[in-house]
């Protein structure tokens, strides 16, 4: 699944090529993915109206039009833009913007559109789903260790949850915490102070060389021309089972946390002690 280096990579392709062009003409192909809404309906809210701002949030794509309109847009597990392409085989919404078309090519159907009318129904769709932009200044080690103290969640599990901290998944979670030489099974509340200002500096430093590589290409992520960011070549732990840790050459382990495959070498990020539960 694209993360926020990903569809931040996305939205900088895309912007100049969208900015300030109309949507002459908008064709929503498979009626899942305007849901609530129906096609038609989402059709009429945003045809015709001018992008004033490709912006981003967490994971979501912003589509700021005319008149306060603003279109949601989530990429899910193999969602792709595609601007003006040869073909795509598994379209579910056309954008016509006159001299570009774009197409939303989504072979699982998960991807969605969705629609907020005006500022304050924007603020609240995103107050309902998205914490904290790990990029913005308000992300500091001491906002994180406040965070963390409300949840007994494993550290992985609590970065992946993007209540919490918009816009970090699996892969750079995984090399967040190993960079923060913190294992992904500690419970977030049990986390120092120190720890917190390390995976703080481990998340903003993975999303920022992420960004630099122009993401990681691994399932279906590819950016809109259908070139494909490097960032995996990159990648500390994620992925490298067997392979020896950068940092102390012991076998990189895979466990599986919060339901996700996950990277770690136990030698550089200790597991947590299991404290015996009273009988
Ligand atoms: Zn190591």
């Amino acid at each position: 699944m694209p993360e926020l280096p990903e569809v931040e990579t996305i939205r900088r392709h895309l912007a100049p090529h969208v900015e300030g062009r109309t949507l002459e003409a908008v064709d929503v192909l498979d009626e899942r993915w305007s849901r609530p809404l129906a096609p038609a309906e989402l059709e009429q809210a945003i045809q015709g109206r001018r992008v004033e701002r490709l912006d981003r949030r967490g994971k979501y794509l912003v589509w700021e039009l005319s008149e306060e309109i603003y279109l949601l847009m989530h990429l899910r597990m193999t969602g792709t833009l595609l601007l003006d392409p040869d073909g795509s085989r598994h379209t579910r919404v056309r954008l016509d913007l006159g001299d570009h078309t774009l197409l939303f090519d989504d072979p699982r159907r998960f991807g969605t559109g969705e629609l907020a009318v005006g500022p304050e129904a924007l603020d609240a769709f995103f107050d309902a789903r998205l914490g904290v932009e790990p990029l913005e200044q308000d992300f500091t080690p001491e906002h994180l260790f406040a965070l963390t103290r409300t949840s007994r969640a494993p550290v992985k599990a609590f970065l992946l949850d993007q209540k919490r901290v918009a816009g970090v998944g699996n892969i750079y979670a995984d090399e967040a915490l190993f960079r923060a030489r913190v294992h992904p099974l500690r419970p977030a509340n049990k986390l120092t102070r120190a720890q917190c200002e390390a995976i703080r500096d481990g998340v903003v430093e993975s999303l920022l060389l992420g960004l630099e590589h122009k993401g990681a290409t691994i399932d279906d992520f590819r950016d809109p021309y259908g070139v494909s960011g490097t960032f995996q070549d990159r990648f500390l732990v994620h992925t490298r089972e067997h392979e020896p840790c950068p940092n102390c050459g012991r076998a990189i382990r895979k466990l599986r946390v919060a339901g996700r495959g996950t990277y770690v070498c136990e030698h550089c990020q200790p597991r947590p002690r299991v404290r015996r539960k009273p009988l």
